[in-house]
């Protein structure tokens, strides 16, 4: 007894001489000076909340589930991430990259007062003299590297979706429009420089920490913070011509046009063709029901487009448009560009993914039927289904136990988005309900067994492990590999592996 109390007054005691009389409750809730501290260590800056730019700095697309951040520190160097991630473990603050901003996931709300490590201004680009490989800083959003890689003759895959940050996509697999041509954009990865939690540097690649390379492909927002990156190029077509063809419509076409899909999937899907099809509410075009908007994008000129176009042209619709750009005219003819429609804050959003290896167009009925009872409430009016169709040729080429990206013979990819305004806090359990009624419909009707698998880059983070990342040997594999590499779990915010 008596020694417990000798304890308590001489820890007391120095507590005191350091507060010099505050209440030592206070160590709890202070902060460091993170400017004054950090500040001087690094060559980027730092954005606190009261700063007029903080509001672009930390917008997302996804506004439900957000991480909060103290801070933001904009790195400008590998050695600004580092300094970074020391000081935030010296103070224990939890800390995120940041890149294009379009996480979606709910896992993301669990970092709080955490610090936000943005990259956006690592944009360097660097052309290796082989000609095929490029060293690439981890900033770049997916147009700003299509155009950074066309100035120079090059090109490379990047997210179809113009505002994505290339790192964010290309650390869960990576889909993009030339795919078919070249592969996912992670396997595209020839090397990474990566910052781990105690702030030292790792080269990784096929030959140094090839177990770590194996994991970055797929489930790599798990380990670290690229701070660089070496990807694979390729030369610009001598004729870069795109075919964009867009119809909309009515919804009594639904089973005509996912069940056309299917046949031209039986008769192969050339490596150059992409669809993507919303359903969404656009009253203009019918004022009672969601409509089914289709794109075909095309990296060719119209004549070679024509046989797929064509048996889409043919149905009756609403609506047409037949574009031809360059490559980086895609953006704005698709309207994917940044800045564009769907890249910027949408409200609370309730994603029910599902990755698919074919259409059943009477599930696609069965979802359209939810989707549209669900939007005639002006609440969720401005949700959309999205169902994207990417080449796989490249894709499939690479065997799939050489990364973790889960199997590569979904070509399919949904996401259901079911969006309501974020004031309108009432409406979340009912957005995930409905989400997962339309996922639902769709898994029943594909006949698979288990649970839906979904793409960790569209996961909400409600789903497994396995759902994510696949079946029990990967799942085992990446759980071991994040035991060696992060075994303080400093990067468990992005759909965590446990
Ligand atoms: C509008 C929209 C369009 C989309 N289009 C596509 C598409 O065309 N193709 C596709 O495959 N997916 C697409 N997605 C999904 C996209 O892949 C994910 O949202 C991905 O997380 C985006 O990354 P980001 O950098 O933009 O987001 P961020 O929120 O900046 O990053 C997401 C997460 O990635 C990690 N991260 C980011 N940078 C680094 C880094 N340097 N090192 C380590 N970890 C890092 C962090 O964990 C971070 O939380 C789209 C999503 C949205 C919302």
């Amino acid at each position: 007894m008596e020694a417990v109390l000798y304890v308590g007054t001489l820890a007391l005691g120095a507590i005191s001489s350091v507060f010099s009389g505050q209440n030592p409750l206070n160590l709890y809730f202070s902060t460091p000076n993170i400017t004054a501290e950090l500040g001087p260590l690094i060559s980027g800056t730092i954005l606190l909340p009261d700063d007029t730019r903080w509001v672009n700095a930390t917008a997302r697309w996804q506004e439900h589930a957000a991480p909060s951040y103290r801070a933001i520190v904009e790195v400008a160097t590998e050695k600004d991430i580092q300094e970074t991630i020391r000081f935030a473990n010296l103070h224990s603050i939890p800390f995120l990259a940041l890149g294009g901003g379009h996480g979606m996931t709910n896992t993301l709300a669990k970092l709080k007062g955490g610090l936000a490590i943005s990259t956006r201004r690592m944009k360097t680009v660097e052309l290796r003299k082989d000609g095929t490989t490029a060293k690439l800083g981890p900033g770049w959003k997916s147009g700003e590297l299509l155009h950074a890689l066309d100035a120079i003759g090059k090109r490379t895959v990047t997210g179809y979706c113009e505002c994505t940050g290339l790192a964010g996509v290309m650390l869960g697999g990576g889909h993009g429009v030339l795919q078919g041509e070249y592969g996912l954009i992670a396997d595209n990865l020839v090397e990474a420089r990566l910052v781990i939690g105690d702030g030292s540097v790792l080269t990784v690649s096929e030959q140094t920490n090839a177990d770590l390379f194996w994991a970055l492909r797929g489930g790599g927002h798990n380990f670290g913070i690229v701070s660089e990156f070496v990807h694979k190029v390729y030369d610009k077509k001598v004729d870069d011509r795109w075919t964009v063809a867009s119809f909309i419509y009515s919804e009594d076409k639904l089973e005509d046009v996912f069940s056309t899909f299917n046949a031209l999937e039986d008769h192969s899907h050339p490596a150059e063709l992409t669809y993507q099809t919303s359903i969404v509410r656009l009253p203009d075009f019918d004022p009672n029901n969601a409509i089914i908007s289709l794109s075909i994008v095309y990296d060719g000129p119209p004549d070679q487009a024509e046989p797929y176009v064509k048996l889409f042209r043919e149905k009756e619709h609403i609506f047409s448009q037949e574009q031809v750009g360059k490559y980086t005219q895609l953006g704005v003819m698709t309207s994917l560009y940044d800045g564009g429609p769907f890249c910027r804050p949408f409200g609370a959003i309730h994603v029910g993914p599902i990755s698919l290896y074919t259409y059943n167009a009477t599930a696609m009925r069965e979802a359209y039927s939810i989707f549209n009872k669900v939007t005639a409430e002006d609440t969720f009016a401005r949700s959309f289904m999205l169902i994207e169709s990417y080449s796989m040729q490249a894709v499939q080429a690479v065997p799939e136990e050489n990364t973790a990206v889960i199997d590569r013979a979904y070509n399919i990819l949904v996401g259901n988005f079911i969006i309501h305004p974020i004031a309108f806090a009432e409406a979340d359990a009912r957005g995930r309900e409905y989400s997962h009624r339309i996922r639902d419909a769709l898994f029943i009707g594909s006949g698979m067994k288990g649970d839906p698998p979904v793409y960790v880059n569209y996961a909400s983070g409600l789903e497994t492990e396995n759902q994510i990342y696949g079946e029990g040997w990967r799942v085992e594999k990446l759980k071991k590999l994040k035991k060696k590499y992060d075994p303080k779990g400093l990067f468990n915010f992005y759909n965590p592996i446990s």
